[in-house]
């Protein structure tokens, strides 16, 4: 392969899962049969959503709303509104949603929905518009026990409660499991808001132990200031870690000593916006390059690559957004002795609780923020260990064992089902 196409493969989402599936199959000894059913969602919709703006005109969104494999349960993953979203990256996501669920053990296959829009320069009736016209076009093929959509970049609790609001109008019956990452008023969980920092906040906590590094005091930067990285800002600062770097879409803060963190949580826009308020700002390249011990990408796919992975200096890089190291990045950093761990494993404390909730929701019985917490937490440290002993008893880097743990009960409920 000539090395252009094979940068671009490198930077293709859907194929670089694609080719750790087939590494984690072979490894797990399946046909290729498996890797047949494994490598694309079982379904997968595209619609067009015509929207009426404030100003009288009509817009045309697309859509789309992917359903990886379903044989362990109802699939079940967030929505994206953003404008780079494409059938390839919701594909690839869908598939992510899978590895998460069968890593943390839960009773789902992946899913993963997403419209081409830009909420930032959306009106807040606009938005709503858009979240209701999304229901009704993809409204056949979800629900609470087929596909149960979740918040993801740049969609929120009040985005959920329109759509529940939106998809009880056409069922016409209150059926508040059909969706996750709601309103606590709607039946959202404790929690659940907080989730995904506080499973990687958890990561951290135990990668530092492997490695060594005690928290307190420990150098941390954080890329992206959005759900994930604004909590997460917030957790490692008060377990005493030094946030010495945060960023967002349009630059990134730097100051050795430690950032000021309540005063950046205060300021931030809903969107994780805060250095436009700030003249000293750095790059989001030479962010990720800093001198720190922690390193968490959080915001968006391929920001470590081969060209930067040599100049990282953190000895722990923990993924809380989704597939943000590409596969040789991920090669580089393991050669480096970096102790890397992979997004499927990190970022899985959200759809944790979001399966929490959905639990509550079926039995309509409500838990404590205490409750949730204790349980995410056995979640999180019982699947950091077992994918830490599998890559060091097989000799795999944390991504391929994670890999390996997360197809294993989706390949043996496809085998049950008699589908390969
Ligand atoms: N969007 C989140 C993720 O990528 C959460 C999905 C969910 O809660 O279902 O993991």
């Amino acid at each position: 392969m000539a090395e252009k196409e094979q940068q671009a493969e490198q930077l293709d989402v859907l194929a670089s899962t694609q080719s750790v599936i087939k590494i984690a199959l072979d490894k797990l000894g399946y046909p290729e049969e498996m890797y047949e059913l494994m490598k694309e969602p079982i379904r997968m919709l595209t619609v067009r959503i015509p929207v009426r703006m404030d100003d009288g005109s009509t817009r045309i969104f697309t859509g789309y709303r992917a359903q990886h494999n379903d044989a362990v349960g109802p699939t079940k993953g967030g929505v994206r509104f953003h404008p780079n979203v494409s059938e390839k990256e919701v594909k690839a996501l869908s598939i992510w949603m899978s590895l998460k669920a069968g890593i943390v053990d839960l009773p789902y296959g992946g899913g993963k929905g997403g419209i081409i829009c830009d909420p930032r320069e959306m009106s807040f009736r606009e938005l709503e518009r858009v979240s209701r016209g999304y229901v009704r076009a993809i409204s056949q093929i979800v629900g609470p026990t087929k596909d149960i959509p979740a918040p993801d970049v740049f969609t929120n609790s009040q985005i959920m409660a329109w759509m529940l609001d939106e998809y009880s109008r056409i069922r016409e019956f209150d059926s508040p499991g059909f969706i996750t990452g709601k309103p606590l008023v709607l039946g959202g969980s404790h929690g659940r808001e907080s989730a995904t920092a506080k499973g990687v906040t958890m990561c951290i906590r135990e990668a530092a132990k492997k490695k060594g590094i005690d928290i307190d005091g420990a150098r941390v930067v954080i890329q992206g200031f959005g759900n994930a990285g604004s909590f997460l800002a917030k957790f490692m600062h008060d377990a005493g870690a030094k946030v010495i770097g945060i960023s967002d879409a349009y630059g990134a803060l730097h100051d050795p000593e430690g950032l000021d963190i309540d005063y950046l949580l205060d300021r931030r826009d809903s969107f994780g916006t805060v250095t436009k308020l700030f003249r000293d700002t750095i790059s989001n390249q030479e962010l990720l390059e800093l001198d720190c011990d922690i390193l968490v990408p959080a915001a968006i796919e391929n920001q470590i690559t081969e060209k930067n992975a040599h100049d990282i200096k953190a000895s722990i890089v923990v993924e809380a957004a989704n597939g943000p190291t590409t596969m040789e990045a991920t090669r580089i950093l393991n050669e480096r002795d970096v102790l890397l761990v992979p997004d499927v494993l990190a970022s899985a404390g959200g759809v944790t609780v979001s399966y929490f909730e959905w639990v509550q929701n079926n039995q309509g019985y409500y838990w404590t923020e205490e409750e949730v917490e204790g349980k995410l937490e056995a979640v999180m440290v019982d699947a950091f260990e077992n994918i830490y002993k599998l890559a060091k008893t097989r000799r795999v880097d944390m991504r391929l064992a994670a890999y390996m743990i997360g197809v294993r009960k989706m390949a043996e409920a496809s085998r049950f089902r008699g589908w390969v």
